[in-house]
C-alpha cells in the first residue's frame, strides 16, 4: 500500500503556522483512512514568509511567481506527484507555478468550490487577505463554478486583513479577534451570505465552524483532503 500511495508536494511557509495545519491534516486523514501506522508520503518546500510578504507588499507578483515557480519545481524534482499551494493569497501565481511543473496544481478555489456547492450552498462569503478580497484571482475563480462571492465591507476587510498580518501569521490566536470575525460574517450574513469560505489558511486557526450560524468552508482543511483523494485516488 505504501508503494500505491502518491507523494504530495507542499509548497508552504506562507505562513508556517497554517502549513503546519496542512502536515498535521495530511496525516491524520491518512490514519483515518488506512488505519495501522499509515502516514502520508509528503514532500515539503516552505519559504520564508519575509521574503513572499515584501513581494506582495511592493505589488511584486512577477517576482513572486518566479520564486514559487523554482520551488515547485524542486518539489517535482524531489518527487512531487502534485504540488499543493499552502495559501489562498499566493494563487494569484498559480500560472506561473503551472508552467513550471508537469504535475497537477492542486487549486485550493477549485477545492472549495466544489465543497460549497456540494453543501448546496449558492451565495458564499470570502474572507480572506487584502489581496484575495480585493483582487479577482480568487474570486473569479469561485464564480466560475458557478457560485455567487461576497466581501466584508471596507472596514471588514480591514479588520480581517489585519488580523492575518498582525496576529495569525505570528501564531497570535485572540479572543477578540475571533469575536471581530464573527461581527464581520454576520454583517455578511445579513448581505445574504449561506455560508463563509475562510479563504486564508490561517483563519480557521481563529474561527471555528461552531463560532458563526452558517456552514464554515475551511480551505486548509478541504485543501488538504483533497490532497489525501489525490495521493490515495
Ligand atoms: N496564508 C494566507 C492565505 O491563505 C496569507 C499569507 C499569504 O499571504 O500567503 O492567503
Amino acid at each position: 500500500m505504501g508503494q500505491a500511495m502518491r507523494r504530495v508536494g507542499l509548497l508552504g511557509g506562507m505562513s508556517w503556522e497554517s502549513s503546519a495545519l496542512y502536515y498535521r491534516l495530511l496525516n491524520e486523514a491518512v490514519r483515518e483512512r488506512l488505519g495501522g501506522f499509515h502516514s502520508a508520503r509528503v514532500v515539503m518546500a516552505s519559504v520564508d514568509f519575509a521574503e513572499v510578504e515584501a513581494m506582495q507588499a511592493a505589488g511584486e507578483w512577477d517576482a513572486a511567481g518566479a520564486l514559487l515557480a523554482a520551488e515547485a519545481a524542486a518539489l517535482e524534482a524531489a518527487g512531487a506527484e502534485c504540488v499543493v499551494l499552502c495559501t489562498n493569497t499566493m494563487h494569484k501565481v498559480a500560472d506561473a507555478i503551472e508552467a513550471a511543473v508537469d504535475v497537477p496544481l492542486l487549486h485550493i478555489a477549485d477545492v472549495t468550490a466544489r465543497a460549497v456547492q456540494d453543501a448546496g450552498v449558492e451565495r458564499v462569503a470570502l474572507l480572506g487577505t487584502r489581496f484575495t478580497m480585493e483582487q479577482d484571482f480568487l474570486v473569479d475563480r469561485l464564480r466560475g463554478h458557478g457560485l455567487d462571492v461576497l466581501v466584508p465591507d471596507a472596514a471588514g476587510r480591514t479588520v480581517v486583513h489585519d488580523v492575518i498580518y498582525g496576529e495569525l501569521v505570528h501564531g497570535v490566536v485572540r479572543e477578540e479577534s475571533r469575536a471581530a470575525y464573527v461581527d464581520v460574517v454576520a454583517a455578511l450574513v445579513e448581505r445574504g451570505a449561506q455560508g463563509v469560505v475562510l479563504g486564508c489558511t490561517e483563519i480557521e486557526l481563529l474561527l471555528r465552524h461552531d463560532d458563526v450560524d452558517v456552514p464554515v468552508f475551511a480551505t486548509t482543511a478541504l485543501h488538504a483532503l483533497a490532497a489525501v483523494d489525490f495521493a490515495l485516488g
